[in-house]
């Protein structure tokens, strides 16, 4: 089938918008009419490079519709909902035996060849390839993705709240339920309020974490995370040092857990600096790939402060994806404050420029 697709032609070349062929969905796939695709940070890396990416490629990795069409073996329903996962565990390997099916060994290894499962790509244009990002591909109308992407989400759910759940909002909720497992009156910083620091925010105040300290540069933003609940925010001081005292002031001493949503060393530092004994920095944000932490050795041994890295909110998409919408479903987790911007797909170079300057919260296409 034909579809229109934003395509990346090859790094840091501009998005062009066309039409591509849609094959068919094998064994194991299914065809999913898209509906909205939220535009994350990780996006904007594979444009600039910043994280490698085989081109041409339809980025996108955040992404809601409809099952129109199912191959061979699965067993999902035809106009079933479904919100898209970017993590295609296996339930084999050595990491998803143990239990951590968002760390799967298959999964990873395979994000950056630009296939689904098998390896090869279903799009193409004027004959050529055209490479998935994330086994999903969602800057198009539609897109054919392995079944364990797919997770059912009520029909009530609007697709573009269903979309950022796919990424942002499990990521962000995620790290704190899961990765640092925050319980109610503990303290927490977010460090970084775009779609993913603004979800950690929302999922902190939603499981009973007091006080919640909001962090960024942009004033904005800190009145959108007070309109939320934040307790209380501080805006970034321009240094870790005096963050990190404007942190410990707003916390009494300083948090049990400081997540970091950014990516950039010097917030990572604030983090783990703001913890007070036994608190953990937890780091979400994607950092470059030649950015090196530094932090104080004799801080670990003497407070037992702790680092823990967060990938996907250590999420389980069908476990985790229904909780959060039921949540979202009783007004206690607001996601649709976290998007800030829709457009349509021919205008997905100008979104990905949103993010870039840090203007958007989430910007979403409606396709
Ligand atoms: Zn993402
Ligand atoms: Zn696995």
């Amino acid at each position: 089938m034909k579809i229109q697709a934003a395509v990346l032609p090859e790094t840091a070349a501009d998005i062009q918008v066309g039409d591509l062929e849609l094959a068919e969905p094998h064994a194991g796939e299914v065809l999913v009419r898209l509906h909205a695709s939220g535009v994350c940070h990780s996006d904007l890396n594979a444009v600039d490079g910043t994280s490698a990416t085989r081109c041409p490629a339809v980025l996108g990795h955040e992404g809601a519709g409809v099952v129109e069409a199912v191959g061979a073996g699965v067993e999902i329903q035809q106009g079933t909902h479904v919100a898209l996962s970017w993590m295609p565990s296996c339930g084999r390997c050595e990491e998803c035996v143990r239990g951590y099916t968002h760390l799967c060994r298959k999964a990873w290894g395979g994000m950056s060849h630009g296939g689904l499962l098998d390896g090869t790509p279903r799009l193409s244009w004027n004959g050529r390839p055209v490479y998935h990002y994330s086994y999903l591909s969602t800057f198009a109308e539609a897109a054919v993705v392995p079944e364990q992407c797919v997770i059912p989400i009520p029909d009530s759910v609007p697709f573009e709240v269903a979309a950022l759940v796919g990424c942002a909002v499990s990521t962000g909720v995620g790290a704190v339920w899961n990765t640092a497992g925050v319980r109610p009156g503990e303290r927490v910083a977010v460090i970084g309020c775009g779609g993913v620091g603004l979800s950690a925010v929302l999922g902190a105040i939603a499981i009973g974490a007091s006080p919640v300290i909001a962090v960024d540069l942009s004033e904005q933003k800190l009145e959108l995370a007070r309109s939320v609940g934040a307790t209380a925010t501080v805006r970034w001081a321009g240094s870790a040092d005096a963050t990190v005292r404007a942190i410990k002031d707003a916390s009494g001493g300083g948090v049990d857990y400081a997540i970091e949503a950014t990516g950039r060393p010097e917030a990572m530092q604030a983090a783990f600096l703001s913890c007070r004994p036994r608190g953990a920095a937890v780091l979400i944000g994607i950092a470059r790939a030649d950015a090196m932490l530094t932090i104080p050795a004799v801080e670990i041994p003497r407070s037992e402060r702790r680092i823990l890295g967060s990938a996907y909110g250590s999420v389980r998409p069908e476990r985790d994806f229904p909780r959060i919408l039921q949540l979202y479903a009783e007004g206690r987790l607001p996601l649709e404050r976290l998007i800030s911007h829709r457009m349509p797909l021919a205008e997905t170079a100008a979104a990905l420029e949103l993010v870039r300057n840090a203007t958007a919260v989430r910007a979403v296409l409606q396709l």
